[in-house]
């Protein structure tokens, strides 16, 4: 048996919806890793998942997808037992759909998602696929890895996928979790970063962080951005990033939910060139790729520690805003 934070029926956060339990300990199999957890980073993601704006896709689940997790069964040659692995949002694909085979994986037709459609880390024991597990550096203690493997991995795709250059302007809407992530790596790519947040204590952690400029909500950047990506699930955001942008300039939306899409200006915001662009999952190269780098610069996220205990207060912490970096669980 084990100890686990298991959502019967997605509600409000308030109404505390997540029951820490007893339930039996996965049973290991061929192509898994049954890890034991060493800690697992809480995202809005999982947030959206308990309140139910994600809709259920199990009669009951064990949230959490960002794991740190030593192999207990199921080691390969490549993963010996006892290496430390992180787990993320993407569980694993189906290798066969169109997108697979173009090499876009994260686009899959088919996709496991850790957390969501299978159990995930919220607990003492996780299963997982033996393929979709990342060792990772030594430099990286289990906390603060942690919030690298959505919040740093998904943010290091938006970047990607917002084509930034080394040297550009970027602009980052919203500092939470994966925010505060991807400015390290665009520090380390010489970028000036301009952050727009509604929070005071995220903007003094922008500017500590190294931002060239740092404003509320509604301020404009001082100058066009090369680059934008959004953080915060707010179609309001996107427009307000759209108008920083230059012509060709590029918006990465990087959230799985927007509260709406207002209506805009083509004329005015889009015509140039300027794109829209989603930011969906992340592929096996984001991951590894990203843990690379983190490990080359030694990034440090600034993290708020919760017992298993706490989760629902831990969800509705991020709910509110009021973590500066990232919440993890220590089970
Ligand atoms: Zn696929
Ligand atoms: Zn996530």
């Amino acid at each position: 048996m084990m100890k686990a934070a298991v959502l019967a029926k997605p509600a409000d956060i308030a109404s505390l919806p997540l029951r820490v339990t007893t339930v039996p300990k996965p049973a290991a199999k061929p192509g898994y890793l049954l890890l034991r957890v060493r800690a697992c980073g809480v995202c809005r993601t999982d947030l959206h998942i308990v309140e139910g704006e994600l809709p259920a896709l199990t009669s009951s689940l064990i949230p959490g997808h960002q794991i740190v997790g030593e192999i207990v069964e199921g080691a390969t040659p490549e993963i010996p037992a006892g290496t430390r692995v992180g787990v993320s949002w993407i569980g694993g694909v189906d290798g066969e759909c169109p997108y697979c085979k173009a090499g876009l994986e994260n686009l899959c037709d088919a996709p496991t998602f850790t957390g969501y459609s299978v159990n995930g880390g919220y607990a003492e024991y996780a299963l997982v696929r033996s393929d979709f597990a990342f060792p990772l550096p030594d430099s990286l203690d289990d906390l603060h890895a942690a919030p690298l493997l959505c919040a740093g991995i998904i943010g290091f795709r938006s970047l990607r996928v917002a084509g930034v250059e080394p040297g550009e302007r970027v602009g980052l809407f919203g500092f939470g979790a994966s925010a505060h992530l991807a400015i390290a790596v665009l520090r380390a790519w010489g970028c000036d970063v301009y952050v727009s947040s509604r929070g005071a204590s995220h903007r003094e952690l922008a500017s500590s962080l190294g931002a060239t400029w740092v404003g509320k909500e509604q301020d404009r950047p001082p100058v066009l951005l090369d680059r934008a990506i959004t953080f915060a699930p707010s179609g309001d955001v996107v427009v307000s990033a759209l108008g920083s942008l230059r012509k060709g300039g590029v918006v990465a939306i990087n959230a799985i939910h927007l509260d709406r899409m207002p209506e805009f200006d083509y004329d005015r915001l889009l015509w140039g060139e300027r794109q829209i662009r989603s930011v969906t999952n992340m592929t096996r190269s984001d991951a590894r790729d990203f843990l690379e780098i983190a490990g080359k610069i030694g990034m440090r996220p600034k993290i708020t520690v919760f017992s298993l205990d706490q989760v629902n207060e831990a969800l509705m912490a991020v709910k509110g805003d009021r973590i500066d970096g990232a919440a993890v669980i220590s089970p």
